[in-house]
């Protein structure tokens, strides 16, 4: 693939990514259990490892380190991450996004949060 091609490639897996991880912190329970609390946390520190783009990767390590993924509620799962977000695009040298409109921004078309407990339970259960 072109230096281009690998460019553009790379940007919509970010692109991607992201989406995923903001959509999936901002449906993440108000409340978590310990269970979800080491499941999320366990998800971000997998992904820093496995993620296809090496030098993503790389970064997102680096940056765990310095910022260790915040659990203890949907709000501050979502806030960390968007802060995390924002360290990349400083890096990248893109404008910050305002975290006050994470909420706006992230609507997955899921269903109500009844529906989110549900699946979580039935997917453990
Ligand atoms: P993206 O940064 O992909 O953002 C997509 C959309 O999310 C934006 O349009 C905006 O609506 C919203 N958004 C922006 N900032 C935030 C925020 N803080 N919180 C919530 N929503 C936000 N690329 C590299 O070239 N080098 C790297 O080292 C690198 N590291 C990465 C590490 C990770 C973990 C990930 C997931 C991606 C990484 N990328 C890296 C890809 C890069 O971050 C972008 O995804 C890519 O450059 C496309 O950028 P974009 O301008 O389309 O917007």
């Amino acid at each position: 693939m072109s230096k281009l091609g690998n460019e553009t490639a790379k940007a919509e897996l970010g692109r991607a990514t992201w989406k995923l991880m903001h959509t999936m912190t901002l449906r993440y329970p108000e409340n978590p259990t310990q269970d979800h609390r080491d499941a999320l946390e366990s998800y971000f520190y997998l992904t820093s490892r496995l993620y296809p783009c090496g030098e993503c990767a790389a970064e997102f390590q680096q940056l765990l380190k310095k910022f260790p993924p915040q659990t203890s509620s949907r709000r501050a799962a979502s806030l960390w991450l968007c802060s995390v977000h924002n360290e990349v695009n400083a890096r990248l040298k893109k404008p910050a996004f305002d975290c006050a409109n994470l909420d706006a921004t992230y609507d997955c078309g899921c269903g109500d949060d009844n529906a989110t407990s549900t699946s979580q339970a039935s997917a453990t259960g």
